[in-house]
């Protein structure tokens, strides 16, 4: 549809304008900003479908600094809403999904007009040879092979794309990258490459259900309550994991700023000083010992009596002086302290007795949960709930695969998990040959 429905202005026009009667809308936008390419489109159709009764804007943020300032606009981007000249409902930043702009725009419209317009959608149908869902490093490895081979490929994520590595501040050992670089600039680079390949990306979308076929046929994902159907020939799994957070306030805010969930990226940083660890199983226990290289002190918090790692690896943790363990112990709550420490309230769970504890920096590793919500049950997982595939990253369905962390498997490393997407990627391409082929031999 037409663009001429959403007005570019600059500070100057935004002056003029700004307190005209009636609702508008202003989009706070930067260039080389992926959650930016990501809302174009559903801006676009927002103005599509109200834009003869709600204004759309946008601003340049990087050229108008000044405005973005005074308005408290600091990330791009941001939607702010308004209704005759005042500022309304909540300001929208980062992954914007369309139910949100929806939400925003049903209290500038009298009611019944904002219902006939929501009729008057209409509903989009995509088709596919490869639909890879998830846009970490296995969704942009298989997306890159995929589509150079001149697949329709298209990869869908709930999420801005990037995955955990997006989140971690700095990673040193994925090759290539000449020294450590920061998360979200190398998956922002992984996401060009894809984007450069051919293959289409999706981001910030409601899943509203994915209909696996058990029998090769087409499988069918629907979005944002039925506004988008995508079918598709074949299907990449690379929806990743998530670590299994402890849930006491503070936790996430502190998220990758004190608190890490991963010894193999973050030991380093702990050089010559003193950790905390949460957790007592298999993981908590080898990650301590391999932290050791680093940490002077150890301290590890566990929720039940014992340690539930195998014996060997306790007999050879109880050993190390530099480890030691609190039994029948939680946490409570993390707080940052102002010189960057991190202070825990902890708790037993026998006694009830609170204290608190002070540390240099906290690791977490009470377990981690592939993301297979979304997924049918017929799809093989493992006792811990983790696919199951073959060397060629297929699952027990046919033209179904898995790459990455939710796959079941010894090593989770962004390496690994591009090393999986690219042999999804690759033969994947097989599959939809002789997908193609059964189809014209039953016509
Ligand atoms: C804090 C931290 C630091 C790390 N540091 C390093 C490091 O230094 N070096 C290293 O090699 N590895 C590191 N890792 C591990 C590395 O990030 C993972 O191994 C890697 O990201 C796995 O890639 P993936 O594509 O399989 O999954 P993820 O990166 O988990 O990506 C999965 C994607 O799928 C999306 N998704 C979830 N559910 C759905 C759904 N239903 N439909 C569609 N999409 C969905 C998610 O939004 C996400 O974008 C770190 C991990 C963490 C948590």
């Amino acid at each position: 549809m037409a663009s001429e429905n959403i007005f570019e202005i600059n500070t100057e026009d935004f002056e003029k304008i700004k307190n005209q009667e009636g609702p508008y809308i202003l989009d706070f936008y930067s260039d080389e900003c992926a959650p930016c390419e990501s809302l174009a489109p559903k801006y676009q159709e927002m103005a599509d479908l109200f834009g003869d009764k709600v204004k759309f804007y946008k601003i340049f943020r990087q050229q108008n600094r000044d405005l973005a300032k005074k308005m408290g606009v600091s990330s791009s981007p941001t939607v702010v809403f308004y209704n005759n000249g005042k500022e309304t409902g909540s300001r929208l930043i980062g992954g914007i999904k369309k139910k949100d702009l929806l939400t925003n725009i049903s209290t500038l419209l009298p009611g019944d007009e904002f219902k006939n317009r929501i009729s008057k959608k209409k509903p989009q149908v995509k088709e596919a040879d490869v639909l890879i869902l998830g846009g970490g490093p296995a969704g942009m490895s298989a997306g890159i092979y995929a589509a150079q081979a001149k697949l329709k490929t298209i990869m869908v994520d709930p999420e801005l794309t990037g995955g955990q590595v997006k989140t971690t501040h700095l990673i040193s050992n994925y090759a290539g990258t000449g020294k450590a670089v920061n998360g979200y600039e190398l998956m922002d680079l992984m996401l060009t490459q894809t984007k450069e390949a051919g293959a289409e990306v999706i981001a910030a979308v409601d899943i509203t259900e994915l209909k696996v076929s058990e029998n090769g046929g087409l499988h069918t994902l629907i979005l944002d309550n039925g506004d988008m159907t995508i079918h598709a020939k074949s299907l990449i799994i690379t929806t990743g994991a998530q670590p299994r957070l402890t849930g006491a306030p503070g936790e996430k805010e502190n998220r990758g700023l004190g608190i890490s969930y991963c010894a193999t990226c973050d030991g380093k940083y702990y050089d010559g000083k003193e950790i905390i660890v949460i957790g007592g199983g298999n993981s908590a226990v080898e990650e301590s010992l391999f932290l050791t290289r680093f940490a002077t002190k150890i301290h590890m918090i566990q929720n039940l009596e014992t340690l539930t790692a195998n014996k060997t690896a306790i007999d050879h943790l109880l050993k190390n002086e530099k480890i030691s363990v609190s039994y029948n112990t939680v946490v409570k709550e993390f707080t940052r302290l102002e010189d960057g420490r991190m202070k825990l309230l902890v708790s037993n769970v026998k006694t009830n007795e609170e204290s608190t504890l002070e540390t240099d920096g906290v690791f977490v590793f009470i377990g981690m949960m592939p993301n297979v919500e979304v997924l049918p049950n017929s799809l093989k997982k493992d006792n811990w709930g983790y696919l199951v595939t073959n060397d060629d990253m297929e699952t027990n369905l046919p033209g179904v695969y898995a790459a990455g962390d939710v796959r079941s498997k010894k090593i989770r490393q962004a390496a690994t998990a591009v090393g999986d997407g690219a042999i999804a990627g690759i033969l994947v391409e097989k599959y939809v040959e002789q997908f193609d082929a059964r189809v014209k031999g039953n016509h």
